[in-house]
């Protein structure tokens, strides 16, 4: 999982670094505000930590769309030699495809979209 925030001058997602998994251990390690300096345009800004947005690497999605599509061949062929069509490999490979899209959409980063800091000291 990635933490990002869009850039308030340039618009370029920043990347924060740090490996807080929710939003308020962020909060504990930046605090509710906090300036951040853009890797694009070097511009420092303030942030609210309700504007980071956790995102999964895309990494996972893709080996498990690889490796999907890699069982729906194999399986398609080997009952292909054997002299008849199966939907076996569809199934599971698509099976493998659809749960590691869904998975790295209900994971941590959802968890942390979706939590927000109640915060007092407004502008
Ligand atoms: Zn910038």
């Amino acid at each position: 999982m990635k933490l990002e925030i869009s850039c308030k001058a340039c618009q370029e997602k920043i990347r924060i670094k740090s490996n807080a998994i929710s939003r308020p251990e962020l909060a504990g390690i930046m605090g509710d505000r906090f300036s951040y300096r853009c890797d694009s345009c070097a511009i420092q800004k303030k942030y609210h930590v309700n504007e980071v947005v956790a995102a999964e690497s895309n990494l996972v999605k893709v080996v498990g769309i690889v490796f999907g599509l890699s069982v729906i061949v194999v399986t398609t062929l080997f009952f292909w030699n054997k002299g008849y069509i199966t939907n076996l490999g569809f199934i599971l490979g698509g099976g493998i495809i659809f749960g590691s899209t869904v998975s790295s959409s209900s994971s941590t980063s959802h968890a942390f979209n979706k939590y927000r800091i109640t915060s007092y000291d407004e502008d």
